[in-house]
This record gives C-alpha cells, structure tokens and sequence, in this order.
C-alpha cells in the first residue's frame, strides 16, 4: 500500500510538517518580527545611542558618518527586532535617505524549523533619528567631576618619563572604562610647577588609577573628602587623592638602614639597589622595616666619570676626573679587577668617600 503526502491545507503543495508545505510553514513561522517606523535617539557628540536605562556609546575611535550611522542601527535593530527562532542572519540595505528619516531593508536568512531548508525574508523599516546629549557628554561639557587626582613629587619636579607614564596610564584607563562607567571621563587636566592635576568625573576610575601609579612608582597616598554640598537630605562629597613620588628616581643615590646604595630600577616589586660598599645588589619592597628609613643621599647627576691612574695592591686606587682633572681615591677592591690603567669608572663621593657605582642610568 503506497501512502501519499497529505496537501498543504494552504495551497495545495505536498504537506512537509504540520499539514503545510514547505514554503507556507516558513511564511506561517518568520523568522523574525520588526515594527515600523523605529525611533532612535543619538547623541550630537559621541554618536551614543539610546537605549532603555541609558545610553549606549560607540567604543572605539568615532567612525565616519555612514559607519556610524550603520553601527547605531545596528544597534537600534539589536533592542527592537525580535528573533522568533535562533541562528538567522540579517543584513540591512539602505533604499532611501532624508535628513532625519531612513528607509532600509531588513533582510534576514535561516531556517524556521530545523528540518526545513533555510529561506529568505524582508521587511521595509523607516527609521526616524532625533538628536540629543547623552548623561556623558552633557556631564563633560558641564564641566562636571567627582574626583581629583593631584600627582606630585618629593622636593623635585616630575621627570618627563614619569609625566609620560603617568598621561599614559590615565588614557588607557579612561578609555577601557568609557561605556562601562557614565562617568569614566576626564574634565581637564593640568600641569603646573607642581606636579599634574586630574578633575575626573567618576571616582571608582580616579581610585584605579590612583593604584596603577601608586604601584608603578611606589608613591605615598593621602584621600581627602570634601563635602561639596547636598542632595535628597544626603551629604555630597568630593575625594581628592594626592599621590607623592619620591625624591628619588632610578639613577639616584640612596641610603638604605646604612648602606649608601645606587638605584637600578623601579617597580612594583620594590626598588633594586647596588650596595656601593658591598658592590652587591638587592631588592627592597615597600613591606620592608627598613622602607620608611630610606633617606636621598645624592641625585644621580652627582657621579662622575674617572679613569684609572694607577692600581696597587693593598693601596687605594688613584683616579683622574674626566672632566676636572682632579685626582681621587677609591678603596682598590670596591673596582673591578678587570679595570686596568685607563680604563673608564664611575665614582660618586657620599659622607667624604668615594665609591665605585654603575653607569648611571636615565630614568
Ligand atoms: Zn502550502
Ligand atoms: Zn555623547
């Protein structure tokens, strides 16, 4: 006995799934479902959009206007067109462009049910644009902040390295934050013989990067509270956070417990020092006791170039200055045993004494 398909009760066609052909299923279950006309707000400035519970931004440096445009729709199409089943694709194409109204097409592909070959569909969409200020952008042009970050050093002025590190870390912070945090923005920033002053809109981003660089360079950390007025019966404050960098920068001469020392490096980990008396290297880090004692001896401008006159045995080695001529002394052993007569050293005198020290190192 031979069964035939049952008709589509539509059209006619060989029923595939229930009781309808193919081509009548897929119009009977769309893939999709978008109304017309959409309305989408932008912001004039940054191209965010509008979204229920805030603005969504456009991460990423601002792109031309068609692009923007085709990212903000896709955006808008993202919130408004509901997806009846899973795994269908959509592309748009543009028909019709005014001034504050576009016609586009929605096209979208797959597959209403999963024993059924994949097929096409498409909506005309008008969407209608109105511009606004996003809470962003009208909180910057506002002049608002929440936080100031003060950056200064110790008895100095900052150094260019530190002033670059510094700019770079508040960059990349601020951008990773910008559409995450409303107020991740900086309001202004300046430089003055004292050091670099940051007026930050959000205080959860001033405090990260108050870390970054009180971790990068080791700086001590003061947190002020200002109350800066009220709002709904509730004290408003404003923090301030000063961060002060050392005195001293790599290169510089430092007294750790005793040791009159040299800094190689800087970071995180502490500070690597030369033992100029042991011509030893070790590491300090901020838990140390001996971290507070730590006093600048002399900046690493103070070492001077020598060359070696003459080594005996048992008798403190004689240096020339390179650039004065004067005649020094240094204990034989604190040089290398491989500086002949002629060879180029660097001394540097602390407490009357002069020490051997590595090349001196810019930071
Ligand atoms: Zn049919
Ligand atoms: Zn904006």
């Amino acid at each position: 006995m031979i069964t035939l398909p049952a008709p589509c009760y539509l059209c006619g066609e060989n029923a595939v799934l229930e009781g309808l052909c193919a081509s009548c299923y897929a119009k009977e279950h769309p893939l999709i479902h978008v109304d017309t006309p959409l309305q989408i707000r932008t912001c004039k400035r940054c191209g965010a959009v509008k979204v229920p519970g805030g603005w969504k931004v456009i991460t990423g440096p601002l792109p031309a206007k068609d692009e923007l445009i085709e990212r903000q729709l896709e955006m808008l199409l993202h919130q408004s067109v509901k997806h009846h089943v899973s795994g269908v694709e959509i592309s748009l194409e543009e028909e019709n462009r005014l001034d504050r109204v576009l016609h586009i097409r929605v096209n979208a592909s797959g597959r209403s049910h999963n024993t059924l070959p994949s097929h096409q569909e498409s909506y005309p969409l008008e969407v209608r644009f109105s511009h606004g200020t996003c809470d962003t952008c009208g909180m910057m042009s506002g002049g608002y902040y929440n936080a100031i970050l003060q950056i200064r050093a110790d008895n100095r002025t900052l150094t260019e390295y530190e002033e670059e590190k510094i700019n770079t870390i508040v960059t990349q912070r601020t951008v990773e934050a910008y559409g995450k945090d409303v107020k991740a923005f900086i309001t202004s920033a300046s430089k003055d013989k004292y050091g670099l002053d940051f007026r930050i809109g959000s205080e959860h981003l001033c405090r990260r990067l108050a870390d970054e660089i009180e971790r990068t360079f080791l700086a001590d950390k003061k947190v002020n509270y200002k109350l800066v007025g009220q709002k709904g019966g509730k004290d408003q404050y404003r923090t301030t956070i000063l961060l002060r960098l050392h005195r001293f920068v790599t290169g510089d001469f430092i007294r750790v417990a005793t040791k009159p020392c040299q800094i190689l490096s800087m970071s995180k980990k502490g500070i690597s020092c030369y033992d100029l008396t042991e011509s030893s290297t070790f590491t300090i880090n901020p838990k140390s006791s001996k971290w507070k004692g730590i006093e600048f001896l002399a900046p690493s401008s103070e070492s001077r170039q020598c060359m070696v006159i003459s080594r005996q045995r048992g008798q403190p080695a004689q240096l020339m200055d390179s650039k004065t001529y004067e005649m020094l002394e240094v204990e034989d052993h604190l040089l290398n045993p491989e500086s002949k007569n002629g060879s180029v050293v660097h001394v540097v005198q602390i407490d009357k004494r002069f020490y051997r020290c590595p090349k001196p190192r810019q930071s």
